[in-house]
């Protein structure tokens, strides 16, 4: 599970700006119950195991598809690389949206006159409401992302020179996927319709790629 620690740390931080009487100014108050840092470095470790999982679990398959990678593993340097600056912006994205949400819930709580005790409830709701959405993108989205990823890396330094969009071809399937299985066979270095280069390109797509060397 997601710790909402360094959130609660904050917290006391928090108390202690209100109580002297400092600027009631949201964006410091914000600032104060936000350790950017501290959640950065929380993310990342959060994220990781997922990650690893994940791409281990993509240098297998491309060992069965193509049999390929099998002398690779999740701490070869370019798959290190790639998992960890994709940790990173994980991190980011993530420690900037909860900025942006505990800012606003602060505003709103002064516009509506509560006191720091009320704040700080509102603040901590709002947190576990995020974590349940991260663990959730963590699990699936950041997971899908960091296999197609792998898969992708893979396939490159094999020298494949083309790859294909593959949907599962149910009812669920969103048009953007469609279309970019639509295309079939293109340059691995050119993006798919959607502008992405490969799956994911929305949070629940279920797609992946195939790649060949034509
Ligand atoms: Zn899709």
């Amino acid at each position: 599970m997601w710790q909402a620690y360094s959130v609660m740390q904050s917290l006391v931080m928090l108390e202690a700006t209100w109580e002297a009487d400092l600027l009631i100014d949201a964006d410091a108050l914000a600032a104060a119950a936000f350790n950017m840092e501290v959640e950065m470095a929380a993310l990342q470790r959060t994220i990781r195991p997922f990650l690893n999982t994940t791409a281990g679990r993509a240098i297998t398959s491309m060992t069965r598809d193509y049999g390929i990678g099998a002398d690779v593993t999740i701490d070869t340097d370019f798959i290190r690389e790639l998992l960890q600056a994709q940790e990173s912006r994980f991190a980011a994205d993530v420690s900037a949206t909860s900025v942006r949400g505990i800012r606003d819930q602060i505003a709103e709580g002064i516009a509506r006159g509560e006191g720091h005790y009320q704040l700080r409830e509102r603040v901590l709701a709002y947190y576990e409401r995020q974590s349940e959405w991260r663990a959730g993108i963590a699990a699936q989205y950041e997971s899908g992302t960091a296999f197609e990823a792998v898969r992708e890396a893979l396939a490159m330094r094999q020298g494949m020179t083309h790859k294909a969009w593959n949907d599962m071809m149910d009812n669920r399937v969103e048009a953007r996927c469609r279309a970019n299985s639509n295309v079939g066979s293109i340059p691995i270095d050119q993006p798919f319709p959607s502008g992405h280069m490969r799956p994911l390109c929305h949070v629940a797509c279920r797609c992946w790629c195939t790649y060949s060397a034509e």
